[in-house]
């Protein structure tokens, strides 16, 4: 039986498709390059040290994922497919409605008619909004994102919680991630953004490469410590020790914030990577990010006691593990 990882070459569908490997799970990866590619798939199979399977197709193709599971012994979803840009969702909505809700509509009418009844889905913090105060628990109430990424993500959960009440025999988890950064201790695997990019960990990488000049520092006006946001950054190797958990704990229906319950600063996180690396971030404060949060960071109870997750790594090995890769990136662009 394996387990089919949607969106698997991605950045977190890459390092979870590998770590289900290592627990001894067959995995089968679906991808339609629209953000990663396949020089990803070459170099998880040398981490890997085997070939795996992968279909390149679109999870808005009912005829590409009837294939899969008319070829494959699928018994378990995990659901990572889906465009992720903030911004740009903002510019697009259509096509982040499309992709993200309609994709998984299709690919939850699928899985019905071949009677797979495990599912994973890859949720977001930013589901909280604005209207509760961290840290986060999953049962405060969600909803009234700022932006239509955040709505389909929300959208998706209330799908997903409406198909377990109608049919009681799925199991279904959302998992709610923090901020995911880091990458695979080998260096051969990473976020590879496309174009400038929107987050905080690949900005500060991309200035420590000398590929941009300094970072902008979005508010330091903030009511924390040092003036600017807080944020729980979780190592990508964690996160994707959570799916593996997750998927071996499914029962009914269930939500789980994967974070570590610990909030980092963005100067915290530019002094952690500082001392991780010894290479200098220049930054300037500029103006606050509209639509950002002041403090986002997890309660990790409920995925403690139920799955057994606790996050490993610390902000200095994330640190650490994002240069890495950074730097392989480089020299192999
Ligand atoms: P990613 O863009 O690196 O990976 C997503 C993968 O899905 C890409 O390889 C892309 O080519 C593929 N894809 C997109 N649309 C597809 C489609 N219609 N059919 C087939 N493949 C498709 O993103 P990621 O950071 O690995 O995120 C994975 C999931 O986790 C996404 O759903 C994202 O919204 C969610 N998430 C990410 C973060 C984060 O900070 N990275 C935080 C919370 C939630
Ligand atoms: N941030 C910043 N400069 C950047 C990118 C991000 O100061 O170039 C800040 C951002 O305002 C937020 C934090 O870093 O307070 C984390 O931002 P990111 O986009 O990585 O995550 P999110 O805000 O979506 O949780």
């Amino acid at each position: 039986m394996s387990i089919l990882v949607t969106g698997g070459t991605g950045y977190i569908g890459s390092h979870t498709a590998l770590k289900l490997l290592e627990r001894g799970e067959r995995v089968v990866l679906l991808d339609n390059f629209s953000n990663s590619g396949p020089d990803v798939l070459t170099r998880m199979e040398e981490i890997a040290g085997c070939a795996l399977r992968f279909y390149r197709g679109d999870i808005l193709c009912a005829d590409t994922l009837s294939e899969i599971f008319r070829t494959e012994d699928v018994e378990g979803v995990v659901h990572f497919a889906g465009l992720k840009a903030v911004g740009e969702s903002v510019q697009k909505p259509l096509e982040y409605y499309r992709n993200n809700v309609a994709g998984t509509l299709n690919l939850l009418e699928v899985i019905g008619r071949f009677g797979v009844k495990n599912f994973v889905f890859s949720s977001s913090a930013t589901v909280y909004g604005s209207r509760s105060v961290a840290p986060y628990r999953e049962d405060m109430p969600a909803g009234g994102c700022t932006n239509p990424y955040g709505q389909t993500k929300y959208i998706i959960e209330l799908m997903l919680q409406d198909l377990y009440a109608s049919d009681d025999s799925y199991n279904i988890t959302a998992l709610r991630y923090f901020n995911p950064i880091g990458a695979h201790p080998s260096g051969k695997i990473g976020e590879s953004p496309s174009g400038v990019p929107n987050n905080l960990m690949p900005y500060i990488t991309q200035v420590a490469a000398g590929k941009l000049p300094e970072l902008r520092v979005f508010g330091a006006d903030y009511d924390t410590p040092d003036g600017t946001c807080i944020r729980d950054y979780i190592h990508v190797e964690d996160l994707a020790e959570g799916h593996v958990l997750a998927l071996r704990n499914q029962r009914g229906f269930n939500i789980y914030n994967l974070g570590t319950g610990t909030g980092t600063s963005v100067l915290g996180l530019v002094s952690a990577f500082e001392e991780a690396t010894d290479v200098k971030i220049p930054y300037r404060i500029a103006d606050r990010r509209p639509g950002d949060v002041q403090t986002s960071f997890a309660a990790v109870t409920k995925a403690r006691e139920e799955l057994g997750f606790l996050a490993r790594f610390d902000v200095r090995r994330m640190c650490e593990d994002s240069w890495r890769w950074e730097r392989y990136a480089n020299g192999h662009a």
